[in-house]
């Protein structure tokens, strides 16, 4: 820290450090830019990080994950937060009628892989875990119930009653084959929708489009499930109305039916794969019980969170890994091995399991949406960059010319990654930031 703050150029690098919003593992980019007259061939101007502290330029990582970056993580939350909501309300291009199409909101869940420990609760009462009159006994000599009131903090949460009765198996695999399952869970929702209104799935799509943006989450069992807003649409997207005759009630009939009914094949195993049945369809509408601002922080919340919760790891998990000596709770291990086992099986590679094997076997995105739900990611990105250049240009970094005149020439070059500590602390002072606890960058 106080090699850092001594140097002469620390000015520079604090300013670097500003403007990556406070990343907590920066890229370091070695290269330059150069900007050409087209019709001379005149140098306009140059940028080479050879002048920059250490030779490099620091840029933010972008990362999803709160547990890996938590500025980048809060900038990614904020643009999936105005993302969901302008599908549901308008703004960033989208028209504000959009607000007066019908719009659910759809928990899909997984099915039961053994009985595990849970929180119910009951008008502010929390109740027995798993209260059973003549419970029996499992195979392994294991009574099948709990009658503990757990805390909502209580470790046991998401754990099974009995681990060598769980089907881990059936978790990793439900993990994996998810977006595949929620990919004809889109289909099957189209026809059924269709046919309910007496239509093929063709003459459908010239009267009505169905637009989703989805989360994944991970309950404490280690498995995911799925939040999704679904809309209904004219032909030509959230600029036209659906007809009166396309309504909330036939979308909410069409996702029971189309939930119900989508199965995914594991063939090698035979093993056939489905929804759970809890599942939860509700309007979203701008004064009643679940309102717009509601579901886009509940989806912008999870958008950066992954399977840590659940105990397992943050990282990928190497071949030569010795699993018992993982620092992650028996669930997460025992989840692991499953994914780590079946990976091996040659009729399963394309789940790529032992690559997802810290994911407990989910190799999906986060959060997706439909070509049509709203605008992406990368323009509230390339808005935000264009903002960036505009006061980039007013300090001196960048020169401004027409676009259309100017020949750009860049070179970069990946020169690794992170901050020392004491780097971390200044960057945290720097940025108005909580310091990162002080386990080193390669503590991830
Ligand atoms: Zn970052
Ligand atoms: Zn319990
Ligand atoms: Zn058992």
């Amino acid at each position: 820290m106080i090699h850092r703050l001594n140097q002469p150029d620390y000015d520079r690098w604090a300013g670097q450090i500003r403007r990556t919003g406070g990343c907590r593992q920066p890229i370091h980019l070695r290269g330059k830019v150069e900007h050409y007259d087209q019709a001379t061939g005149h140098l306009l101007h140059r940028f080479s990080t050879s002048t920059e502290p250490n030779g490099v330029l620091r840029v933010a990582c972008k990362t999803r994950r709160a547990s890996r970056c938590p500025a980048c993580a809060e900038v990614y939350r904020a643009d999936t937060y105005q993302l969901v909501r302008a599908g549901l309300v308008g703004g960033k291009g989208v028209p504000e009628t959009v607000s007066a199409h019908p719009c659910l909101f759809v928990t899909l869940t997984a099915p039961s892989f053994g009985a595990v420990h849970v929180r119910r609760e009951k008008n502010g009462k929390v109740l027995p875990c798993h209260a059973r009159r003549d419970a029996e006994t499992c195979p392994h000599g294991r009574t099948m119930s709990c009658t503990d009131r757990h805390s909502a903090d209580d470790s046991r949460l998401g754990e099974p009653l009995c681990p060598d009765c769980y089907d881990y198996d059936g978790s990793v695999l439900f993990n994996a084959i998810s977006p595949e399952l929620w990919r004809r869970f889109t289909l099957a929702l189209r026809r059924r929708f269709a046919r309910l209104n007496g239509l093929t799935v063709k003459a459908l799509r010239e009267h009505v489009s169905i637009a989703f943006a989805k989360v994944a989450e991970y309950q404490r069992r280690g498995v995911v499930h799925f939040h999704a807003v679904i809309r209904l649409d004219g032909p030509d997207g959230p600029g036209s109305p659906p007809p009166s005759w396309a309504t909330a009630d036939a979308l909410a009939q069409a996702v029971q039916h189309a939930a119900a009914v989508v199965t995914a094949e594991i063939k090698p195993l035979s093993r056939t794969i489905r929804w759970g049945t809890q599942l939860d369809v509700r309007p979203i509408t701008m004064d009643g019980d679940l309102t717009e601002q509601a579901v886009a922080a509940y989806i912008a919340k999870y958008a950066t969170k992954a399977a840590e919760c659940v105990g397992t790891l943050d990282r990928r998990i190497q071949p030569l890994d010795d699993l018992a000596a993982l620092p992650v709770r028996e669930h997460a291990r025992r989840l692991i091995a499953a994914c780590m086992r079946l990976g091996s099986e040659p009729g399963l590679a394309d789940l790529r399991l032992t690559h997802w094997a810290h994911m407990l076997g989910f190799r999906g995105h986060f959060s997706t949406k439909s070509r049509r739900y709203s605008t992406t990611l990368g323009a509230l990105r390339s808005a935000r960059e264009e903002h960036m250049r505009a006061e980039q240009i007013t300090t001196g970094r960048l020169a401004l010319f027409d676009e259309d005149t100017v020949l750009v020439i860049a070179h970069w070059a990946y020169a690794g990654q992170g901050l020392s500590v004491g780097e971390q602390l200044l960057a945290s002072a720097i940025t108005g930031q909580h310091p990162p606890h002080l386990g080193g960058p390669d503590d991830r």
